[in-house]
């Protein structure tokens, strides 16, 4: 049955986001950022102990155990911190409590994909200022009048990182904005804008379990600010849905905070195959931005990219590639393990 325009005239028509593709067979999987090793054994400890009566009742609308863990970690106060489920649930959130201008919203054009839909399904006004030549945020472009300002840092998906001079330079230039710094990958990167909180009462971090803490499938992601802007946002969580964190979800996040030597000693890991791959793709010819993310974002000057992911997919290694404008000449390339990785430039050695 067809549905009829009368009807469709006043439906909402949302363009969604496209994640990364998950293959259900076994394949090497670099193409949607996850973490290449498990979570804490802590997490699979938690699991073991969860009660399954507890679940008979709600979970803790506060999700106190993860707020009061992250505070303790950060040093701040637990009503200075937000948790939802991914932090896709948390800047959704963000755009819907904080971006209530007529002013557009600025954030690059090429970064999270995901800031464009959500600015699109809440009729956000937004504009996108261009990444320069080696997809870099111009920061002027962020000195002018605007409804709020977001980008991740390091950026996706080039993994460009930017210092905290540049963050404190667009919130000073912003002080009247809510200015969200998206750190989804900051753990294999630099100084977090997490120091800034107390400074700036315009800034709102955000930040994840799904890749430096190997949680993407218990989908956790939290932010951190005043108490005033993080009373804001719960109070919008309040209106949509009391419960959005499982029992436990909640159990297992906190598990994985309390043990930062883990944490630490899996980033070390992933950052030396980064350092490893930067030298490996450069060899082939690969050229790229500094990474400073989890992943590489490479261009080779002599191979079609679009043509090079499909060879690579049909040989069971995963990357990703969007063909869109000024990126399509580009794969994105998770780093795995040592393994993985070395499947990959193996077969890039053949395949160049
Ligand atoms: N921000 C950026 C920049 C990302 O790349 C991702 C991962 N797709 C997210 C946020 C969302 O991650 P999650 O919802 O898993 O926390």
């Amino acid at each position: 049955m067809t549905v009829r325009n009368e009807l469709l005239k006043s439906i909402r028509q949302a363009e969604p986001y496209v994640p990364g593709e998950q293959p259900r067979h076994k394949v090497v999987k670099l193409n949607t950022n996850e973490n290449p090793y498990p979570p804490s054994p802590r997490v699979a400890e938690a699991l073991r102990n969860a009660d399954a009566d507890a679940l008979r009742l709600y979970p803790d609308p506060e999700a106190s155990a993860l707020t009061e863990a992250l505070a303790e970690y950060y040093g701040v106060e637990k009503d200075q911190v937000f948790v939802g489920v991914g932090s896709d649930d948390v800047i959704s959130l963000c755009f819907l409590t904080f971006f209530n201008s007529e002013k557009p919203i600025l954030f690059p054009d090429i970064t999270y994909s995901f800031y464009k839909v959500w600015a699109q399904l809440y009729r956000i006004p937004y504009e996108c200022p261009k990444l320069d030549e080696d997809f870099r945020i111009v920061r002027e472009d962020y000195y002018r009048e605007n409804g709020g300002i977001i980008f991740p840092n390091p950026n996706a998906p080039t993994a460009v990182y930017e210092e905290l001079d540049f963050v404190e330079d667009i919130l000073e230039h912003n002080r009247d904005s809510i200015v969200i710094v998206d750190e989804a990958y900051i753990d294999f990167a630099g100084r977090s804008a997490m120091e800034l909180i107390g400074k700036y009462d315009n800034l709102i971090v955000v930040q994840t379990f799904s890749k430096s803490r190997s949680m993407a499938g218990m989908r956790i992601g939290y932010a951190v600010s005043n108490p005033e802007l993080i009373r804001c946002l719960s109070n919008v969580k309040y209106s949509f849905n009391s419960y959005t964190m499982n029992q436990p979800a909640l159990l297992c996040g906190a598990a994985a905070v309390k043990d930062e030597e883990y944490f630490k000693e899996k980033i070390r890991m992933i950052v030396k195959t980064r350092e490893w791959a930067k030298d490996e793709l450069g060899r082939l010819g690969f050229v790229f931005p500094e990474p400073k993310a989890n992943f590489i974002f490479a261009r080779h000057p002599k191979c079609d990219a679009q043509k090079l992911f499909e060879e690579l997919k049909a040989h069971n290694i995963y990357v990703r590639h969007w063909n869109t404008e000024r990126i399509r000449d580009h794969l994105r390339i998770t780093i795995g393990t040592k393994e993985e990785m070395a499947a990959l430039f193996d077969f890039l050695k053949k395949a160049l």
